[in-house]
């Protein structure tokens, strides 16, 4: 067994160990493994990189936009080269199939990374002219950037977050997840490869209540954008309030998936069950978009519940390394016991589990991953809407299933929790797929897919699911100040003064 890879914070240019010498063991949750471990920072730490954050801001901030967007395209180039080592990376420290990060993770983070640094190019100057002069906004970068990300996609989203910050012109102290925190440190260390210069982009590593919480309260810090569970992003809202930091927080959802009848005939039976089986547990379920509810409409209620049911049982879960593989291993113990204690108390509440509904025996898994934390794709009827299973965010292979009548019921059911991150539409009939969704409150409606993203296009949640968005000029946007810069027209502003001397001289 190879030796636990030692995990470094970047600030300054420098690789450092927390400065308090402790450090935070990091698993496989596939085989119990120790693969790592990271420095448990302290908030001297994080005082370190947020000064070699704003030290570095002016000189970052002044380079044109294309010299910042050439390092991102750098950045992108050496986790390009080293994909299939980032891809494993994050297959080990998460226990997400293998095939999975190959598709999604690590493609998905060299985009981000190479969108930004387009974007921020192709941002024009925003202007108006009008007989009074050209007023103009011009958008400067706010400084010190925090972005603290969560566990389940872990390179792709602290990708998601730090490519605009750097675009746009701010100086970043990144702060992963501690559960996943081995691609984040694989990427700083390519960003040394890179050239960025010293301070421009920092990763300090470590728990969420220490170093996490001295990041957010930090004077220096001009803004902070998270991902992760709603209940952290109301105390990371609090923290920021005292100094109106800019804060956009991306959290949970508990995300409707509306299957009308003419889109489970026959014909399209098959597509549609595909489509919500990646809807429900695409990466076990763990990501913040997955479909955690199927509203089906009730004359087709036999034959889509029947399909669906179906095709889950098929679906192969163990070793995230076996290319067979649906679904891997959940993110830890401790999770998939909050998975099945959430499954347990919609049984003791009336549902019925139709697959799935505990965790996998041992026995039953192939020798390497006996350790691992293995739940199987499951899907429970007979809830009431207002039930905790329908309410709360349960975060793993988990769906339930609700029968609907009419459209004003199923938009209703869908509404009625309290998040709105997003919904899915499933039906053939595309006047009735448009009707639904203008009438869904959340921040995406997808229709007959799900997950299908242009990275131009805004995401985010409304209501407990968060604030503001991420996604094209709204994340670069967010990293700045507006500022309106007005030019008077010349003949406006002789005309002006000219009045306003014969008022002066009548007075
Ligand atoms: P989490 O809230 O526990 O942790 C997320 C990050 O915040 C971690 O880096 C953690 O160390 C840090 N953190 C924790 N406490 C903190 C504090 N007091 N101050 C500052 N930072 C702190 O979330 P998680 O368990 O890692 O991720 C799962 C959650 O993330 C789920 O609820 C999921 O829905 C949500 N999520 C949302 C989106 C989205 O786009 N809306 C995407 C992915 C995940």
């Amino acid at each position: 067994m190879a030796a636990p890879s030692v995990i470094l914070n970047l600030i300054e240019g420098s690789f450092s160990p927390a400065s308090g010498g402790a450090s935070i063991n990091v698993y496989d949750p596939a085989t119990g493994q120790l693969i790592a471990t990271a420095p448990d920072s302290t908030a001297h730490d994080v005082d370190a990189a947020v000064e070699a954050a704003a030290a570095a801001f002016r000189p970052w901030s002044e380079l044109p936009a294309t010299a910042r967007g050439a390092h991102l395209n750098r950045l992108a180039d050496l986790v390009e080269r080293d994909r299939e080592e980032f891809a494993q990376a994050e297959s080990m420290d998460t226990g997400k199939p293998l095939a999975l990060a190959h598709s999604m993770d690590i493609p998905r983070a060299i985009a981000n990374l190479r969108f930004f640094a387009r974007e921020i190019l192709d941002g024009d100057l925003e202007a108006y002219e009008s007989a009074q002069g050209r007023a103009e906004v011009h958008r400067r970068p706010l400084g010190v950037a925090a972005c603290i990300s969560p566990w389940n996609l872990p390179l792709y989203l602290f990708t998601w977050k730090i490519a605009p910050a750097l675009a746009a012109g701010c100086t970043v102290v990144g702060k992963p997840s501690e559960v996943a925190p081995i691609t984040a440190w694989m990427l700083a260390q390519r960003a040394v490869e890179a050239g960025f210069p010293r301070g421009v982009l920092n990763v300090v590593h470590g728990r969420g209540p220490l170093s996490g919480a001295a990041l957010v309260a930090h004077p220096k810090v001009a803004c902070i954008t998270f991902t992760g569970g709603t209940a952290t992003g109301e105390s990371i809202a609090r923290a920021a309030a005292p100094d109106f930091k800019r804060v956009a927080l991306e959290l949970g959802g508990k995300n409707a998936a509306i299957v009308c009848a003419d889109a489970a005939q026959p014909e399209h039976l098959k597509s549609t069950v595909e489509g919500i089986v990646r809807a429900a547990f695409t990466n076990q379920g763990q990501v913040c978009h997955c479909a955690s509810r199927i509203l089906v409409e009730r004359t087709v209620w036999d034959e889509f519940v029947g399909a669906l049911v179906l095709r889950a049982r098929q679906l192969k879960v163990g070793d995230p390394l076996d290319a067979a593989t649906d679904l891997g291993s959940l993110i830890s113990g401790q999770h998939l016991m909050k998975v099945a204690s959430a499954v347990d108390g919609a049984v003791r509440d009336g549902g019925r589990v139709l697959v799935g509904g505990s965790r996998i025996e041992a026995s039953m898994l192939p020798e390497r991953v006996r350790s691992g934390a293995f739940f199987p794709p499951t899907l429970i009827d007979s809830l009431a809407p207002g039930a905790r299973a329908n309410q709360e965010e349960i975060f793993g292979p988990v769906a339930t299933l609700i029968p609907f009548d009419t459209d004003a019921e199923a938009i209703a059911i869908a509404n009625g929790t309290r998040f709105g991150l997003s919904a899915s539409v499933w039906a053939r009939d595309e006047a009735r797929a448009e009707r639904l969704a203008q009438c869904l409150a959340v921040g995406t409606v997808w229709i007959n897919s799900w997950m299908v993203r242009d990275l131009r296009v805004p995401i985010g949640g409304i209501r407990s699911s968060g604030l503001g968005r991420e996604g094209g000029l709204e994340a670069l946007h967010f990293f700045a100040e507006p500022v309106a810069v007005v030019h008077g027209a010349r003949g406006a502003a002789i005309a002006e003064a000219e009045e306003g001397a014969e008022a002066g001289a009548r007075t």
